[in-house]
């Protein structure tokens, strides 16, 4: 029950808004409709709290919620529906690259991907640019019940494989927000990571 306390914290659209007091933050990033609010909401144990990301006028927005004194989940938005194309590519420029690139108490990156549709380019591009920070990704394959045990297995194994191709370094795991498996998983590596 890692994230069981998790509060709204703040939405933050500049750079210079970023919150002071954080002393260690993971971001949750990955593509439109993946799955990602549901996740962060299975982990929260909270039906609400990430849909405040997709709140109009919030969307290009990094989104703060609170798990502990100091500690925080950011809610990067969403990519790949490009809704106004200019506003997304000014986000991106001005506030998300830099935030990833250069934010000094992030810990690492959760990336969702839906398990039926992993890997994107636009994934591979994020964890391409990502890891010469140094700092560790996991991906959360997550709508896992969608796919048969087997199924699972093969999708992990491809992942696997696919990022060795690419000589990426990510960690991998099953996630359901449905079915509310592999919240263990996630909260080990992210309780490690967050020092909770
Ligand atoms: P986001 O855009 O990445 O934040 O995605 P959402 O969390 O809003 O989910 C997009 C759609 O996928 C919604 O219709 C969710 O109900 C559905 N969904 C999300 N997670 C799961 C899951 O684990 N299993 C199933 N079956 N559906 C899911």
């Amino acid at each position: 029950p890692l994230f069981r306390k998790a509060q709204f914290f703040t939405t933050v659209a500049h750079l210079r808004d970023l919150p002071p007091e954080s002393v260690a933050e993971v971001a949750f990033a990955g593509r439109s409709n993946a799955g990602k609010s549901s996740a962060i909401n299975t982990l929260a144990d909270h039906t609400r709290l990430a849909f405040v990301s997709k709140t109009p006028g919030r969307t290009q927005h990094l989104n703060y919620f609170q798990l502990a004194a100091g500690k925080f989940l950011v809610d990067l938005p969403g990519y790949g529906y490009a809704k106004a194309p200019e506003e997304v590519r000014d986000a991106w420029e001005g506030l998300i690259g830099p935030y990833l690139e250069g934010r000094m108490p992030l810990k690492g990156v959760v990336l969702i991907m839906d398990s039926r549709h992993p890997l994107t380019e636009l994934d591979v591009q994020l964890i391409e640019w990502f890891a010469p920070t140094g700092k560790p990704i996991h991906i959360l394959l997550t709508k896992a019940d969608k796919l048969t045990r087997q199924q699972q297995a093969q999708t992990l194994r491809d992942v696997r494989a696919a990022l060795a191709e690419l000589g990426e370094q990510c960690s991998v795991q099953l996630f359901s927000s449905l079915k509310k498996t592999g919240i263990e998983v996630a909260e080990g590596v992210l309780g490690k990571w967050l020092d909770l």
